[in-house]
């Protein structure tokens, strides 16, 4: 079983006005994919992936990465959201 070290924001997808594939990097996507362990031997950039809140580090390989939190951080920010009115969409990957 592989462990979810914690969960990543995905970019906003939008379509521009000629139907290509766009993404927003500042506004909020509300889709998160889990991070998970890099499996062994694959090639990964070697750079700690932190945690966006608290700045701890998720993992040592993969970073830096945009929009990832930790465990605890995620939860947080997942009440945080949905007391605004916002409910967290988890994709595979
Ligand atoms: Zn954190």
């Amino acid at each position: 079983m592989t462990t979810i070290l914690g969960y990543r924001e995905q970019p906003l997808r939008t379509e521009s006005e000629d139907n290509e594939i766009e993404y927003d990097y500042h506004s909020r996507s509300y889709i998160f994919s889990p991070i998970k362990e890099t499996p062994r031997g694959a090639i990964v950039t070697a750079a700690v992936m932190m945690c966006e809140e608290c700045g701890t580090a998720i993992k040592s390989m993969g970073g830096p990465g945009h929009r990832c939190y930790c465990l605890r951080c995620y939860d947080a920010l997942k009440l945080f959201d949905f007391a605004e009115g916002h409910e967290h969409e988890i994709t595979g990957n």
